[in-house]
């Protein structure tokens, strides 16, 4: 089996043909797929396709590049979804200092309210982190549990090999997707060689950023993240099928779902 640990199906380019994508994806052995919301209405969507698709489970968050557009009242409604049984994980969150659709100010305190949220449902928190990995870092600290613990998954995760470090000394998890792939990304795959087999997951990031060889092919997909898996276990010295069991055991056990 393979875990998708997160893709964007509602996403215009993927959301009219999630039959065919989810029958592609179980053709390739993808039987769990995380589906991560972006806006409220996102988040609707997501918990739709669950209730639909038994292999599709749900995070609920707003996209730290769609905070602007969000209110309280629609904050309270995605701490009401977080309860739906099928919701596993909080999120997309983070921080997005790349575009500037959101002032930061605004992406932190959503941030905030997100990790919040993780804590009072005991689910991880996903992490968006671009160009800003100081702050990203401060915040996280910040954030720790007494015990110095955080309960949340570094995702699409092209930091430093120290930010890594840091965020698994904090008890996180660290996901790869297509860009690992890349050629280009030596230092990158790298990093990915030293994450312990336990806090070690595999993604798309769905529709975007298709992994090699299938780069430019468009719009990513669930099913392509075995070519993601391929080149995890090649830079890890291990098979395909043991990087594939290590971080589908990793997934279930993090987001709690009964195999
Ligand atoms: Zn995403």
């Amino acid at each position: 089996m393979l875990f998708d640990t997160h893709a964007h199906l509602d996403d215009e380019q993927l959301a009219e043909s999630t039959a065919e994508i989810l029958a592609d994806a179980r053709e390739h052995d993808v039987t769990h797929v995380l589906t991560v919301s972006t806006t409220l209405a996102s988040c609707y969507r997501s918990l739709k396709l669950c209730e639909t698709c038994p292999e599709v489970w749900a995070a609920v968050g707003i996209h730290p590049n769609s905070c602007h557009e969000a209110n309280r009242q629609q904050w309270k409604e995605v701490c009401e979804l977080a309860k739906h049984p099928r919701v596993v994980a909080i999120g997309e969150t983070g921080l997005d200092g790349y575009w500037d659709f959101c002032p930061m100010d605004l992406q932190r305190e959503y941030f905030l309210r997100h990790i919040e949220l993780s804590h009072a449902t005991g689910l991880p928190f996903i992490v968006h982190m671009r160009d800003c990995e100081p702050e990203m870092l401060e915040m996280l600290d910040a954030a720790t549990d007494p015990g110095g613990r955080l309960n949340g998954i570094m995702h699409s995760f092209c930091g430093s090999q120290q930010a890594a470090e840091t965020c698994l000394d904090w008890g996180m998890h660290i996901s790869f997707a297509g860009m690992v792939t890349y050629k280009k990304n030596d230092e990158l795959r790298a990093i990915a060689a030293t994450i312990p087999d336990d806090r070690l997951l595999v993604e798309t990031d769905s529709p975007y950023l298709s992994p090699h060889p299938a780069r430019g092919q468009r719009p990513n997909t669930p099913a392509l993240v075995r070519h993601t898996v391929q080149c995890l276990a090649e830079t890890r010295n291990t098979s395909f099928d043991e990087l594939a069991d290590i971080t589908s055991k990793n997934a279930l056990r993090l987001f709690q779902i009964n195999a």
